[in-house]
């Protein structure tokens, strides 16, 4: 160490203190990096290696990037999950003695971003802190630092707590040094985001953490631990943060990140992108912070029937108050992101264009305000009540920022004429200074007779009189003082003209300078709006949702649910909202959905592709719409709240944690098995699939027979172990019903119309047949079936004999002309008869 420079030294000892980041070195006009640092950003970067001599026996690694496009490379590496400490230079380099004084002012992580492409615009970009419990519960505080919302909740168990952070999307994990390497790895393995560490220390009380629980003590930790971190990382202010709100996880519909993503409700599962879920369909938001808002009550459909009604009864009144959801749409549009352009003006960083978008965005708020009190609604009263139009900081920004600022703030033309007397003296003598010099050309063309002399101005010798070669004989003696030659001209001066220009350069100089300082005022003061504004954008955000649903449900044609206390769900012509959407309204087929207290579960039979999926995914998708406060797609709908929705359907994403896909299928049954009431809904595709097929088929027995009798939940269970059906004579709440399909010109043609009744047991054969397979061997195919029938026992005979479509109660309703083929294919008209009914084809055993 003693033999490394000064600055070496310097760094070294900085970097001591950021182990675990990369230091980004302020030099002149770069940010360096050094040692380790250098050789992993220069790979991480591709960015040139170089070395340079630090004082010791060898060459010190080195690279660097220049200061002006640092962001771009920081965003990089917190993209890849690594920390970035920015160290500025903090004294003035020419004043100071030996190395410039150096500080770290801010360390950029995963979680703590404000500003560059990371932050999507309609996502919340989350931070999280973690404490566990002796007890097994788990305190959890985030917060988004680019709007300043803050949350906690106490979780029941680790199960819960990786779940609500998946649900968050948190981008870090904030958890305490003396966290145990063993839970620290598991945290790891099951969710991966940066970790980081951060003791709760002395932040405790000046935090007033929502009250009235008793588990505050140990949530109060928490959040101190979040907000230490913050202040540690950012070093600075941080008033945009607002008071925690508490809540508890229960007061919102349960669904673990495998369901949600099942359904695909805020990303696909093939893409993991927006577009194709849910949210995407639902998405008529027209601001940012409505977008972010949208997202957070799909990740959190409401339990609660009266919170729901009012929401219904909003997206009601907007749906059919077609004039005034086109006036807030319009409106809405002119309004920028408030909540993040506080979020950057309580961190220091907002421009003077920002102060710009916030005035624009608070002109909108008067009109919004009228079109919402004028909506036949008492709720439309409170939140235009919200709406606050903040006028006195409209008037202030209108008053002194100009209409179209530059992007930096250090270099005028920021304050309007007007706002400051100081400010308007230093512009009257800069625009005195200049327009005496454009007098100057005038005169002195005429005192001279040189009518080509010309004033001109550069920044190395400011202004000058220039005159060409030829004429120089005419200039009197002694008028002008030669400065500089050219090729065909010579400038010069007068001892006038520097005067003036002294005058116009400190003016202007002293003008930016004072600008600087009246904008940061501006901003301090602006600073005082944040709660204000901070709730405006509640308001708005909230407005913006609700349009946004009325938009789509007018739109699309949904109806407004009603709910059951008797757990009854009737669905009539009940619609998968995004398969509808991306097939088109004339393609798809309403199906129905009856449940009540006396048909329990579904089990749902019929070939592949038939559409059994589909179904089942509607009535969840229709489920959450209606909980979220959104009409839904159907006819008609009655449904039950329910508590929780669990799924298990597919298997693309099994693979990627480690597990086989069998063992992760019982892993999602289970946790539907261990925590579903019957207030909840299950839907289980296929289950038991993936190992041998009595194994399987015992197992899904067991299952549904175990929901049936013990936990009552809406359950909907497709499977392709035809021998189920015959579960329909013992359990007494189970109803067997299938998706159609019918053979026409040699073709299987699916109907994707959900019947009564099991599917045909011989339809693979059938389809075998089709496919123009050897005639022997589709005898013999249907010999082994038989034989495996009747080997298979009584039951599954008996039931084939009681309710396969030659006889019992399906008959009725195979013999009914499908509804889906009259709507759905009108050119073959007619083919929808008895016979076609009869071959509808049913598992693909
Ligand atoms: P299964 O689960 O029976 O294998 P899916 O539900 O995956 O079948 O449906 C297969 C395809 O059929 C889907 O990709 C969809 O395009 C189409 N489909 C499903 N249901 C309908 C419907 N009600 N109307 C029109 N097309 C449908």
């Amino acid at each position: 160490m003693p033999s490394y420079t000064p600055m070496i030294q310097q760094y070294l000892h900085i970097k001591a203190q950021y182990p675990d980041a990369f230091l980004f070195f302020r030099l002149g006009d770069f940010y360096e990096m050094f040692f380790d640092d250098a050789i992993k950003a220069a790979q991480e970067l591709e960015i040139t290696l170089t070395s340079r001599d630090g004082g010791g026996d060898e060459r010190v690694p080195m690279c660097g990037v220049p200061y002006h496009s640092a962001q771009g490379y920081i965003e990089q590496l917190v993209e890849k999950g690594y920390k970035v400490a920015i160290c500025e230079q903090v004294e003035d380099p020419k004043t100071a003695k030996g190395v410039v004084r150096r500080e770290v002012v801010q360390l950029v992580t995963p979680g703590t971003l404000m500003e560059g492409k990371g932050l999507i615009e309609k996502e919340n970009h989350y931070l999280a802190t973690l404490t566990p419990f002796a007890d097994g519960t788990y305190g959890l505080a985030y917060a988004d630092l680019s709007t300043g919302e803050v949350r906690l909740t106490l979780l029941s168990s680790w199960e819960e707590t990786i779940n609500e952070l998946h649900a968050i999307g948190a981008r870090e994990i904030v958890i305490g040094s003396d966290s145990a390497e063993e839970w620290v790895r598991e945290l790891k393995e099951r969710y991966g985001a940066a970790v980081s560490y951060e003791d709760e220390t002395s932040l405790r009380d000046e935090w007033s953490v929502v009250a009235g629980h008793v588990t505050q003590e140990k949530l109060r930790a928490t959040v101190a631990r979040l907000l230490h971190y913050f202040v540690r990382t950012q070093k600075r202010q941080l008033d945009h943060l607002q008071p925690a709100e508490l809540y508890q996880v229960d007061q919102y519909m349960k669904m673990d990140r495998h369901s949600k993503l099942h359904l695909e409700l805020v990303e696909t599962v093939r893409s993991k992108g927006r577009k194709g879920s849910l949210l995407w369909l639902l998405d008529e938001t027209v601001t940012a912070m409505g977008g972010r808002l949208l997202k957070q009550w799909l990740d959190r459909p409401l339990i609660d029937q009266r919170a729901i009604e009012r929401r219904l009864d909003f997206v009601e009144t907007l749906k059919t108050s077609y004039f005034e959801r086109h006036e807030l749409r319009d409106k809405l549009r002119g309004v920028y992101d408030i909540e993040r352009l506080v979020g950057r003006i309580a961190y220091g960083n907002a421009n003077a264009r920002d102060l710009v978008q916030l005035k624009k965005s608070l002109v909108q708020v008067p009109a919004l305000r009228q079109t919402v009190d004028s909506l036949p609604l008492a709720e439309a009263d409170e939140l235009a009540g919200r709406l606050d139009p903040c006028e006195e900081l409209v008037a202030l920004l209108e008053c002194a920022i100009q209409e179209q600022p530059p992007l930096s703030v250090k270099e005028g033309n920021i304050i309007k004429d007007g706002y400051d007397e100081q400010l308007d003296r230093y512009r009257d003598a800069s625009r005195n200074g200049k327009a005496w010099i454009a007098e100057l050309e005038a005169k002195e063309r005429e005192a001279t007779g040189i009518k080509s002399l010309k004033v001109g101005y550069n920044r190395v010798f400011g202004y000058y009189i220039e005159v060409t070669k030829p004429n120089l004989p005419l200039i009197p003696e002694g008028r002008y003082e030669r400065k500089q030659t050219l090729a065909n001209a010579e400038r010069f001066i007068t001892a006038e003209l520097k005067e003036k220009e002294a005058l116009i350069l400190e003016a202007e100089e002293k003008s930016v300078e004072l600008e600087y300082e009246l904008f940061v005022a501006i901003r301090e003061q602006v600073k005082g709006y944040i709660p204000r504004l901070q709730k405006l954008a509640k308001a708005v955000a909230e407005l913006d949702v609700l349009q946004s649903l009325a938009t789509v449900s007018d739109e699309r044609r949904y109806v407004r649910p009603q709910f059951s206390a008797d757990r009854v769900l009737a669905i009539q012509g009940g619609r998968h909202p995004v398969v509808e959407k991306v097939l088109g309204a004339q393609t798809y087929v309403p199906n129905d959905c009856y449940m009540n207290r006396k048909r329990e579960m579904l089990l749902i039979t019929g070939p592949n592709m038939a559409g059994k999926s589909t179904y089942m995914r509607q009535v969840a998708l229709t489920a959450i719409m209606a909980q979220i406060g959104c009409f839904v797609p159907a006819e008609q709908a009655v449904l039950p709240i329910f508590d929780q929705v669990f799924t298990r359907i597919g298997a693309a994403d099994d693979l990627s944690a480690g597990q086989s896909t069998f063992m992760v299928e019982m892993l999602e049954a289970r946790r539907a098995i261990a925590y579903a009431t019957q207030n909840s809904l299950i839907l289980f595709d296929e289950i038991g699939r993936g190992t041998s097929t009595y194994d399987g088929m015992a197992l899904a027995q067991a299952m549904i027979e175990y929901i049936h009798d013990y936990i009552g939940a809406k359950t909907l269970f497709s499977t392709h172990y035809h021998e189920l059906t015959a579960l329909e004579g013992s359990l007494e709440r189970l109803c067997n019903v299938h998706a159609r399909a019918v053979e026409e010109n040699g073709k299987v043609v699916f109907l994707h119309q959900i019947a009564d009744g099991p599917a045909d047991r011989s339809y693979g054969i059938h389809v075998a047949e089709l496919a123009g397979l050897p005639a022997p061997l589709i005898e013999r195919a249907r010999d082994i079936l038989a034989k495996l029938e009747q080997a298979a026992g009584n039951s599954a005979l008996a039931h084939g004999l009681e309710t396969g479509p030659e006889n019992g109660a399906a008959t009725k309703e195979a013999l009914r002309p499908p509804r889906g083929l009259e709507s759905n294919a009108k050119s073959a008209a007619g083919r929808a008869d008895e016979r076609s009914a009869r071959q509808e084809a049913g598992d693909r055993a």
